[in-house]
């Protein structure tokens, strides 16, 4: 069995942010060579998410509407955890996106739904970011 292992980095100017990240993970797909297997794609860090969906502008800014409706980010007084920082509501809207996604490779390619694309959602920017990409396979 092949393994390949790479880590993208992201520094969003912004404190949220959706990215298509379907075209990085499918050039280190074709970098690692394998034909029949999985890629695991996920965010290293607990304020951002890696998930699976539609690129379309509309749905991303309705995605943006309904996570400030769950977790606003102001008040900020408004979370326990923010003593010292911020970012509470960051951490929710990541649970609620998701860590990771895993995708099956077959003949070399992302065997994905109908639309299906890969995004990274950012929802605290302004500083350098991971997400771990891991393919396994033959
Ligand atoms: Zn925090």
């Amino acid at each position: 069995m092949k393994s390949f292992r790479k880590e993208l980095f992201f520094q969003v100017s912004t404190r949220r942010a959706f990215i298509n990240i379907t075209h990085d993970v499918e050039h280190c797909l074709k970098e690692s060579g394998i034909k029949e297997g999985l890629v695991l794609v996920n965010a290293m860090h607990i304020t951002a998410s890696v998930f699976i969906n539609d690129d379309e502008s509309g749905l991303h800014h309705d995605y943006d509407l309904w996570l400030e409706k769950l977790a606003p980010h102001e008040p900020v007084s408004g979370y326990r955890h923010n003593v010292g920082e911020d970012n509470a509501d960051a951490h929710m809207k990541r649970q609620i996106m998701g860590r990771e996604v895993v995708v099956a490779v077959t003949n070399g390619r992302l065997d994905f739904g109908t639309w299906e694309q890969i995004f990274y959602g950012e929802f605290d920017g302004r500083r350098k970011k991971r997400v771990l990409i891991k393919i396994i396979g033959e």
